[in-house]
């Protein structure tokens, strides 16, 4: 068995980028280190679009020593504080909630005090009042449009928790630079033949600028060709378009209409007719589009849709169109060969999965990484690993779908037939009629969504858990009570003290 010394990574998009800067800063590359070479065409682009994240890109970044200010300074980037669902459970007209909020901060939690959630369900916030608004201040801010933090925070500190936005083009371009600076060899040219060798791993790629390229290990960031993995590998794809059915999207980049539009601190999503919309507001535009079914509409109707929701700025404006596999590969790392990003699959933007999962794949690599060249434990390991993350990320994405009370279009009457549930999520709401959701219900290395996430969906969406007999054991609601006026009292507090969010990017990138 030969050890490892030669990475080669194929692409050079967020997932390409991204992984070989973190391998290179975790592995290191000089003193005898792991060389790592990164190849990319100049005819093949970027996916270019992704420009929501998750708030464990913070870690990230700061593990690839790049700074929020330089971040913010090179990406267009904003702060997001979570994702608002509007018409999600019932469409426009209908009386009730219009929306709900999935915050990226965790339900209050003092010490000593009692858990929210329960008191919250046997209407101890008073009525009305939505889960997330009961248990955290971050709705009173975005509502507001502040920012999550004042100037003079340490980076990546603050009161409440955050991810961001940014422009998807100019990240790819700073993680490169980054890259490259940690050591990463850049080379440009298009892989067009993949050699294996008499076991089926991989020999070489051959490019037809640069000739063969041979490596110990290879990665696959090659987008939804999957040139490693998926041609020259033959991993199989299992498609989930039976439980997630949006397998189109429709993309426009909108200018504000004043430099000094305020700028939404979270993703907007409007559920629509047959799918939804994403609203992303960086710092000169927004990002707009629609993720559709193409069982249920055609293309024509879902452009008069994101039309309609853009307002006459769309007229000047033509969209971006995408063919969406929607779906992952059970077995990610095949032999010599392991796929990161759209490569190894792709969950539909709901829920900002792509880049955590590229998160996840790149930490699994480094810190599984196997040195010695004994790759089949590390990869079955990786598999199985990736294989659940993602069938959880499925259940996830659908509990979104599933819960809604939309019976207006074929679509949502689709999304809600629990014959479209995975077993595992109709098993869960089943427990949840009785008791809502808590840690123990979760593996949480597994999740990419954290409990409280599922929570706040879940309430969001109006699911009824009926307590029942264990009401009995709730004695602390005086106290609860008191938990739920403090945590509103401190949110009309932060409305006051924290900068308005143009405001906050503005100061901050001065630092820079
Ligand atoms: P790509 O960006 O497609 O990069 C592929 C790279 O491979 C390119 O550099 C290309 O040149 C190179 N390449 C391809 N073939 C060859 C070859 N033969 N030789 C050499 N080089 C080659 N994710 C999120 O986290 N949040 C979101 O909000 C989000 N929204 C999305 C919305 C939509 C509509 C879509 C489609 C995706 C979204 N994603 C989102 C997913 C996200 O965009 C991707 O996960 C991310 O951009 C990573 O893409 P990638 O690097 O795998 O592929």
């Amino acid at each position: 068995m030969k050890p490892i010394q030669d990475v080669l990574i194929v692409g050079g998009g967020t997932a390409g980028w991204l992984t070989a800067a973190f391998l290179a800063r975790h592995l290191g590359t000089s003193h005898g280190g792991i060389r790592i070479t990164l190849v990319e065409s100049s005819d093949i682009g970027i996916i270019g679009v992704g420009e929501g994240t998750f708030p464990s890109i913070r870690g990230t970044l700061a593990a690839i020593g790049i700074s929020e200010a330089r971040f913010l300074q090179a990406c267009s980037a904003t702060f997001k504080q979570g994702i608002r669902f509007d018409h999600w459970v019932r469409p426009p007209g209908v009386p009730g909630h219009d929306h709900y909020f999935h915050p990226f901060s965790l339900p209050s939690q003092r010490p000593g005090a009692p858990e929210l959630l329960p008191y919250w369900l046997q209407g101890d916030a008073g009525p009305g009042v939505a889960f997330a608004e009961a248990v955290t201040l971050q709705k009173a801010v975005v509502d507001a449009r502040h920012g999550p933090k004042r100037v003079g925070d340490a980076d990546f500190m603050g009161p409440l928790n955050y991810a961001y936005h940014f422009d998807a083009g100019r990240f790819a371009t700073l993680l490169a630079e980054q890259g490259q600076a940690l050591g990463v060899r850049r080379v440009v040219a298009t892989v067009d033949r993949v050699d294996l060798d008499e076991h089926g791993a991989i020999a070489a790629v051959h490019t037809q600028e640069k000739g063969p390229l041979t490596a110990d290990l290879y990665i696959d960031c090659s987008g939804f060709r999957a040139r490693l993995i998926g041609e020259a590998m033959g991993s199989p794809f299992k498609s989930v378009n039976d439980v997630l059915f949006v397998d189109r999207a429709l993309a426009m980049q909108v200018p504000y209409e004043r430099p000094d539009t305020p700028i939404a601190s979270c993703t907007i999503a409007t559920a629509q007719e047959n799918g939804w919309t994403w609203d992303i507001g960086l710092q000169e535009r927004r990002g707009i589009g629609h993720v559709y079914s193409s069982r249920h509409t055609d293309d024509d109707a879902a452009e008069q849709v994101l039309r309609r929701y853009i307002g006459p700025a769309s007229e000047a404006l033509s969209p971006r169109r995408l063919v969406l596999n929607v779906g992952y590969r059970e077995t990610q790392w095949v032999k010599n060969c392991v796929a990161v990003g759209l490569s190894g699959g792709f969950l539909e933007p709901l829920e900002s999965s792509g880049i955590g999962l590229i998160e996840t794949a790149a930490y699994l690599i480094s810190h599984l990484f196997p040195f010695d060249g004994d790759m089949a434990p590390v990869a079955r390991h990786f598999n199985d690993f990736m294989r659940e993350r993602y069938a959880r990320i499925v259940d996830f994405i659908k509990l979104h779908y599933g819960l809604t009370q939309r019976r207006d279009t074929a679509f949502w009457r689709d999304n809600a037939d629990p014959a479209s549930f995975p077993d595992a999520l109709r098993e869960r709401l089943a427990m949840w009629r009785s008791r809502p959701p808590q840690r123990l219900d979760f593996i949480t290395d597994l999740e990419m969504y954290l409990p409280a996430s599922w929570q706040y969906v879940l309430y969001g969406m109006e699911f009824k858990t009926e307590l029942g007999a264990a009401r009995a054991g709730l004695r602390r609601g005086t106290e609860a009570r008191q938990e739920f006026q403090a945590i509103a009292a401190l949110g009309a507090h932060a409305r006051r003290d924290l900068p308005p969010h143009r405001a906050l990017i503005d100061q901050m990138m001065s630092k820079a």
